[in-house]
């Protein structure tokens, strides 16, 4: 019987960025909310069959739901040598259930608790879920369909009344070498761009939401090209897959805001799950690049007093591109540059490839009316400063 083995791989993502990492959803209309986040893993068999559940919820959910509901999943990921353990978190409305995974890379298969915890565990297991009241006649064929995910613990879920129980076991025996391969942070010390601003002259910032994504290193080498610098809201479940991009674009002089967690509608959230939403962001952008966010660009724009009251400085935006819905370069281009003023911030998304091919023609085109490209925080400092 073998111990979980904590042994910790510095991960290289050379190249990660050629490679979608984190699929991200995001539609919002009349009739409903939807955010889905999920990993991309190397393995077909496995991205298969998330691909295959996560239609099957969407399907779902657009079929029964249609009154603002909302649909958010998310996601965890712990990647060992030989084995990917994927937890998707599925929430409708305020209730929620989980989905896990456990693929073995080797065999290309899908392994169950029993497959790779000891029996006298299991045992143990057993005994607490009859305590959850879990018929005793259907233990073993619940017990091959359990959800678990493995970080430092074996953490199991049993999904009643549409919500999820999680028990946490911390001296589990594994019948399979569990040697973590933790994506560790290397935090970089990047420059602070000094730019003199002159308060004569017209601003605009451009920002962009949701990312990062496959797209984003495309724009941050835009706005490098033309020595200009943005704002990126981005979702903290993202940060760790794509540290490396974020360190790179802080240190190009961009600037990194909170865009929440997971995407959920924050002005449905009581106190805990706001603050968690916005505290757990803040903490891995830290953690990962060494920045501190202060700016939150709130999901959906939607803003209550709760989310006033954070202490974080809400930034919406005064220029809509809709530039999800309209997939579509001059289109893109023309909404982001028409009847331009002083002072407007530019909203657009970093997941989409119409978004990052139309950033070159929108700089070119607000050069050309005669504007400077800033930052948020570049934004504030030139109103203080008019105001003195
Ligand atoms: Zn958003």
């Amino acid at each position: 019987m073998k111990r979980i083995l904590m042994t910790i791989f510095l991960f290289l993502c050379i190249g990660c960025t050629n490679k979608e990492l984190i699929t991200t959803i995001i539609e919002e209309n009349d009739n409903n909310l939807i955010c889905i986040n999920y990993p991309n893993t190397d393995y077909k068999k496995l991205n298969d069959i998330i691909k295959l559940d996560i239609d099957n919820i969407y399907n779902d959910f657009k079929n029964k739901y249609n009154n603002k509901d909302e649909l958010n999943i998310d996601y965890k990921i712990n990647e060992f040598d030989g084995f990917i353990n994927i937890l998707l978190d599925i929430s409708l409305n305020s209730s929620n259930y989980v989905k896990t995974y456990f693929f073995d890379i080797n065999n290309n298969n899908f392994l169950n608790i029993n497959d790779i915890v000891d029996n006298n565990s299991i045992y143990q297991i057993k005994n607490n879920l009859v305590k959850e009241n879990i018929n005793i006649h259907y233990l073993d064929n619940y017990i091959n369909k359990l959800p678990f995910f493995i970080d430092n613990d074996l953490n199991i879920y049993i999904n009643s009344n549409n919500k999820t129980i999680r028990k946490n076991y911390s001296n589990i025996d594994y019948k399979i070498d569990l040697n973590i391969k933790n994506n560790y942070a290397k935090v970089n010390s990047y420059k602070i761009n000094n730019k003199v601003l002159d308060i004569n002259k017209k601003y605009v910032a451009l920002t962009f939401d949701d990312g990062p994504s496959i797209y984003t290193k495309e724009i941050i080498d835009t706005l490098k090209k033309h020595e200009v610098n943005a704002t990126f809201f981005i979702l903290g479940n993202k940060v760790k897959p794509y540290q490396e991009l974020l360190n790179e674009s802080l240190n190009n002089g961009n600037i990194l805001g909170n865009h929440s967690y997971n995407h959920k509608w924050l002005i449905k959230l009581n106190e805990d799950e706001l603050n968690n939403q916005i505290i757990k962001t803040n903490e891995e952008i830290k953690l990962y690049t060494g920045f501190t966010p202060t700016l939150l660009r709130p999901t959906y724009g939607s803003v209550n007093n709760k989310v006033k009251h954070l202490n974080m400085d809400i930034v919406l935006w005064t220029v809509d591109t809709m530039d999800w819905k309209y997939r579509n370069v001059s289109t893109i281009v023309s909404r982001a540059t028409k009847n331009l003023k002083d002072g407007d911030i530019i909203l657009m998304h970093d997941i989409y490839k119409t978004s990052a091919l139309a950033v070159d023609k929108i700089i070119t085109e607000i050069k050309k009316q005669s504007f400077e490209l800033v930052t948020i925080p570049e934004l504030k400092e030139i109103e203080k400063l008019r105001n003195v």
